[in-house]
């Protein structure tokens, strides 16, 4: 076999030269000057159309970062030539190992989507030896690939649109997903009506025409654009958002529950004295119901051995709260049963709710009459709690995975390349 076509094998690209390989053996660093074949030179990076040489960019030859061989570190050089589109003006030229303007090559960036998608951020940061946010340039990089290969909006019928904060401080992202396969299909920052509307005209009025139901936690900033862009869907209740406003309820009464049994003779102990402030911890009953907090939380087939313990010594020592989680595992259940049952089981909820003297409760009681259409409809037509869960709980997963890029694109397409249903495979390997 020539070397050429070896080094050509090793980089993963086609069209190309190798006209020379240098290898450092101190610094363990292999350098591969390559060109392009004739008919691959003098096109423009962007739209890959032949045009006529501009220069050669500041004279320098630049580099793109390849993958690993083994411990050694791969560098691919070719001379940085510019050239003139009519269209998109003075521009880098196309180069057939790499993407348009990136500093890796395409199998580097390939693999390192891969890794964003499947493993932690240290692991990506540290195996290919790059910083989180080189690796949110390249996420965007393969997302817009692979945007540009399909389009996500096609043939929707039932989504959810839903906001996710991303940063502290106010940062949302409104999201959008289709019910039917579970996949993240649209995702931009902002939390206003004008934001959704950006999502309608992505859509176009024909797609539009096409949705069929539209599930919002009943923001009128979500709602008031559907009914005016898509006034034939029909409006449901996002079943995830009527569970965690229960969820919140319960908290309240844990809090609650958790501060007299605080006050209470020998519910606090000092731990010590610091400028001037006393702290407390809190102890007996009062340590076991802030101990808690997840048995309350978590769905009961979820919880550990020691979480249903605890629930057993709530429900005998603090009926109230008992009561409470009861009445939020209540609102999980109708959305479990969905349809006629599940309507069924929500009037029965609403009724006890109604009588079950906790402020808060009745409150939530209130608030969800308000909203009942809406929950019906979501009811009627299957829009269960489970799925919508889960993808809401694996966007916010990302979102705290993706803290750190500056850029909410970054973010946009790390979730876009994970939930949106086109995973990038491993390089040379489809
Ligand atoms: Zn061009």
């Amino acid at each position: 076999m020539r070397a050429d076509s070896l080094w050509r094998a090793v980089l993963g690209v086609e069209k190309t030269v190798v006209e020379d390989v240098v290898f450092d053996r101190v610094g363990l660093v292999v350098v591969v000057s390559v060109r392009p074949v004739a008919r691959e030179r003098g096109r423009c990076g962007r739209c890959r159309r032949r045009c006529s040489g501009y220069d050669l960019g500041r004279g320098e030859r630049r580099r793109w970062r390849g993958l690993d061989l083994g411990v050694v570190r791969l560098f691919v050089e070719a001379e940085s030539v510019r050239v003139a589109c009519p269209e998109h003006g003075v521009v880098v030229a196309h180069v057939p190992w790499a993407r348009h303007d990136a500093g890796h090559t395409r199998m580097f960036d390939d693999q390192v989507a891969w890794l964003a998608t499947q493993t932690s951020k240290t692991a990506v940061t540290q195996l290919m030896r790059i910083s989180w946010r080189t690796v949110g340039a390249i996420v965007k990089r393969v997302c817009a690939d692979v945007d540009a290969a399909r389009d996500r909006l096609d043939g929707l019928a039932r989504v959810g649109i839903d906001e996710v904060s991303y940063r502290k401080g106010q940062q949302y992202l409104t999201v959008v997903v289709d019910h039917n396969s579970g996949d993240l299909v649209w995702a931009q920052p902002g939390r206003d009506a004008a934001t959704v509307a950006r999502f309608f005209d992505a859509l176009g009025p024909d797609r539009a025409e096409a949705l069929t139901h539209v599930s919002a936690d009943g923001a009128s900033w979500i709602t008031g654009v559907v009914a005016k862009q898509a006034p034939q869907a029909v409006l449901c209740a996002d079943p995830f958002h009527l569970v965690s406003w229960a969820t919140k309820c319960l908290d309240e009464v844990r809090r609650e529950t958790w501060n007299i049994a605080r006050r209470a003779a020998g519910g606090t102990r000092q731990i010590g004295d610091l400028a001037g402030g006393r702290y407390h911890a809190s102890r007996g009953d009062a340590q076991t119901i802030a101990r808690s907090r997840w048995a309350l939380w978590k769905n009961p087939e979820d919880l550990t051995t020691k979480q249903t313990a605890q629930l057993a010594w709530i429900a005998t020592s603090s009926p109230r709260l008992h009561r409470a989680y009861l009445l939020k595992e209540g609102l999980r259940h109708v959305f479990k049963l969905g349809g006629t049952d599940g309507k069924h089981a929500l009037q029965r909820w609403l009724t006890w709710v109604q009588r079950c003297r906790i402020d808060v409760f009745v409150e939530l009681g209130r608030r969800i009459k308000r909203h009942l259409p809406a929950i019906h409809a979501s009811l009627d037509h299957g829009l269960t709690n489970a799925r919508v869960e889960a993808v809401n709980t694996k966007i916010r997963l990302i979102t705290r995975t993706a803290y750190g890029f500056k850029d909410p694109q970054a973010l946009i397409a790390l979730a876009m390349l994970t939930l949106g249903g086109y995973r990038p495979p491993l390089p040379g390997r489809n």
